[in-house]
């Protein structure tokens, strides 16, 4: 196997060279038992306890379908704008590993559930209509644990532990149809694709999509071909990368490596590649198999599929509101531009704000925070804005307080500042802090006086006139009341006091 030492930079890369990238995604469905057994899905629970004859694939046991997964694998394929299969038939797919007990997964081959649909990604501001190869239904594997090697790999592994508790959760494949014709934006529209199914999938209800828990995962199909040049080029397939800036970045990676692989004359492996989380290349897996090396036949334990119309139907009518057109619903209800919408977006604070516009604040107000204050305070921080420790009715109070006149803007930063570090709800802040606006005109002319007293000559340029001069005098205010006091109020009695 020939690795290339370097890389070609992206951009140049890009230059000379066309990418086309397909993913296939793996979705735990979040049913409560098993696809083919009564086993509960439950996460986290002791080793090897929740299994029985059939996911362990004993001799005689006999698989039974999940009705609830093919409902869901339904709900998956409307929403995905598919065609539901009338009849179609589980098949067996035959290899040996030692997470799959019964030495061979049920799957589906030739006759899929659900076939040619589209999802729709915006990604600056171009829409890219994603292409649905299929999805289908299929059981999940086990999982091996590899004790004693650095990495958690196999290799230097001393001995290898396998949990069954996994083995037959019902996975849903979503495989795209191959992408082409998005250039230099190829791994942010892989990026914005897997983003969008996530949302799409946990809209509909059919999984909790965490993908640092494995119940998402991609896999992410990259090749290139020379501008200009019709056919495609031969593509990798980097699996099971667990985070949407993984995505993002296999894809920019296979797009440096490959474009060093043909630049210097030779071939693309076809193979499987691994994904490093840690500096974000890719390495070699095993070679591609072929379909034929899984000897696929249709699964003889198992009836068909056939779903009556009317049960799709029903299916289809209660499909809720998808995120593609509550995102447009909230943008009209919001009055924001496409532009500001999208950075809502891809900011991951569309929930946020919308439940801050439902604890009483307004959208205005409710995006200002969270993509202002908040989103600065995340960056500071590395955190989501999601994992922030406030809540949306904690900032929407916030916005209240303001509103009320009982803080302003500034005083607002340091209430939030002290939310976050732990000091309570915005009005205890307010109280312990004695951040309220000072607005009692006693209190204030008194510290007018003063700031006159201190500054003369201001005070004289205002007498003779020059009013512009009183923001000198509203500063010292503002300061001397540790920014508590009405501005606007200052700048009136200050004039008042000195016309
Ligand atoms: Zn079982």
């Amino acid at each position: 196997m020939t690795e290339v030492a370097h890389l070609v930079p992206y951009d140049e890369a890009l230059s000379r060279y066309e990418p086309v990238i397909g993913i296939e995604t793996h979705v735990e469905l979040g049913t409560t038992t098993k696809m083919f057994c009564g086993c509960a899905t439950t996460f986290g629970l002791e080793p090897n306890t929740s299994v029985c004859p059939v996911c362990l694939g004993l001799p005689g046991s006999l698989p039974v379908t999940n009705r609830a997964a093919i409902e869901y694998t339904i709900r998956i394929g409307l929403a995905l704008n598919c065609t539901i299969a009338t009849w179609c038939r589980f098949a067996r797919k035959n290899y040996f590993y030692p997470d799959m007990p019964k030495d061979f997964q049920i799957s589906q081959y030739d006759e899929p559930l659900c076939t040619d649909g589209w999802l729709d990604v915006v990604v600056e501001g171009q829409n890219f209509r994603i292409g649905i190869e299929r999805v289908h239904l299929e059981e999940d594997t086990g999982k091996s644990l590899h004790i004693g090697g650095a990495t958690g790999r196999i290799h230097g592994a001393e001995y290898s532990l396998v949990d069954y508790n996994r083995a037959g959760i019902p996975l849903v494949e979503v495989v795209t149809k191959p992408v082409a014709g998005t250039g230099a934006l190829a791994p942010v529209v892989a990026r914005a694709y897997v983003t969008e199914l996530r949302d799409l999938l946990r809209a509909l209800g059919v999984s909790d999509v965490r993908m640092e828990e494995g119940s998402l995962r991609s896999d992410v199909n990259t090749s290139l071909a020379p501008r200009g040049v019709a056919e495609w080029g031969t593509r990798t397939e980097t699996k099971n990368v667990n985070s949407l800036r993984s995505v993002e970045r296999a894809v920019r990676f296979e797009i440096e490596r490959q474009a060093a692989v043909l630049d210097e004359g030779q071939k693309v492996v076809q193979e499987t590649r691994h994904f490093h989380e840690d500096n974000g290349t890719t390495t070699p897996g095993r070679s591609k198999e072929e379909a034929q090396d899984y000897r696929y036949f249709p699964e003889p334990d198992l009836v068909p599929v056939a779903p009556e119309r009317e049960w799709v139907d029903r299916i289809r009518a209660s499909l809720p509101e998808l995120p593609a057109a509550r995102r447009i619903r909230l943008q009209a209800e919001w009055g924001l531009s496409d532009l500001d919408m999208s950075q809502l977006s891809n900011a991951g604070a569309l929930d946020l704000v919308s439940e801050t516009v439902a604890a009483g604040a307004s959208a205005a107000d409710a995006r200002k925070w969270w993509m202002g204050e908040l989103a600065r305070h995340a960056n500071e921080t590395s955190a989501d804005l999601a994992t922030l420790p406030i809540t949306p009715a904690q900032v929407a109070r916030v916005s209240a307080l303001i509103k009320a006149g009982t803080i302003n803007d500034k005083l607002a930063r340091q209430v939030l500042a002290a939310v976050l570090a732990g000091e309570g709800d915005p009005d205890e802040v307010v109280q312990a802090r004695g951040l309220a606006v000072v607005s009692d005109d006693a209190a204030l002319t008194e510290a007018v006086d003063a700031a006159i007293a201190a500054n003369p000559d201001i005070a004289a340029k205002i007498r003779d006139g020059k009013t512009a001069a009183a923001g000198a005098l509203v500063g010292a205010v503002m300061k001397a009341t540790r920014g508590r006091a009405d501005a606007n109020r200052v700048r009136e009695l200050i004039i008042q006091r000195l016309s």
